[in-house]
């Protein structure tokens, strides 16, 4: 592995900040198949998961600071490490209070194939980026084997999302399909897809879980559509009192992971 370079940028004018604050714009990641991660937890994590990172942004430390580590590691991956002031930093972070390091790394989607067993989730069309993060942190955190995205969800890898993983996305491999694919996927694996439905009669808590299972979770306007109802091997509900008319889209995910997971934690 040839160890990154060591540049020092400290205009904001600079195409490299430039480039680097346009990967806040989903067309600029799509175009360069980048992300930014911000803060040294997030680098870490993406270190200790094996990710390579392509560039770190670094705030300018004294010799004896952490982040001189965390920049030797990040440059021993073959990434870049470019020392910066706070201006630059802000802008990059656009906001006044920026951590002192922003990484850049390749954007990762693993083929479902990947995920042949333990407890998947499965996401419809999430529209919210927080509640796509929050998913991916809870996934990684229940012990699931991976998060799938099906038809147009919001992108993980933007700024929110990446933040609301608080690292997650590094360690919890993610996939794209659409429902064709996600129901071949659960054929080909013997898996049950276990949908979640406000007008399904089965109690989350009264099913007999046992892994490989998919859980299926709908969008947060509209629920799960009708042919991703259809394609559930079982439809369960979460129970519920008071007035909310629903859960929110990431807390129905921990509940009802929680529940079908419950079995595999300790
Ligand atoms: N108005 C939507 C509907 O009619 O389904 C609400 C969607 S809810 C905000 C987003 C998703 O969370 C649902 O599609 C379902 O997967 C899950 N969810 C929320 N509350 C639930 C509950 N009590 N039981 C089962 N699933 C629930």
């Amino acid at each position: 592995m040839v160890a990154g370079s060591v540049k020092t940028i400290t205009s904001t004018a600079n195409p490299v900040i430039k480039a680097a604050r346009a990967l806040h714009m989903r067309k600029a990641r799509a175009q360069s198949g980048l992300f930014l991660a911000e803060g040294q937890k997030l680098l870490w994590d993406a270190l200790s998961a094996g990710w390579q990172p392509h560039m770190m942004f670094a705030l300018q430390c004294d010799p004896d600071d952490p982040v001189q580590t965390l920049a030797a590691k990040v440059r021993a991956a073959g990434g870049d490490v470019i020392w910066t002031n706070r201006p630059v930093m802000e802008k990059l972070a656009r906001r006044d209070n920026p951590q002192t390091v922003m990484g850049v790394f390749e954007e990762r989607y693993v083929p479902l194939s990947q995920l042949a067993g333990g407890t998947i989730v499965a996401l419809e069309a999430p529209r919210d980026p927080g509640n796509v993060g929050t998913v991916i942190r809870t996934a990684d955190a229940l012990g699931a084997s991976g998060v799938v995205l099906l038809g147009n969800f919001a992108d993980p890898f933007g700024s929110d999302a990446v933040r609301a993983t608080m690292g997650s996305l590094f360690h919890m491999p993610l996939c794209r399909t659409d429902l064709a694919g996600l129901q071949s996927h659960a054929a080909s694996i013997g898996a049950a897809i276990i949908g979640t439905h406000l007008s399904a009669t089965t109690d989350v808590r009264t099913l007999a879980v046992s892994e490989p299972q998919i859980l299926l979770m709908g969008t947060e306007q509209s629920g799960l559509s009708e042919a991703a109802a259809g394609a559930a091997t079982r439809l369960v509900r979460i129970p519920m009192g008071g007035s909310a008319d629903s859960l929110n889209l990431a807390i129905a995910t921990a509940i009802a992971l929680y529940q079908l997971r419950s079995p595999y934690l300790s």
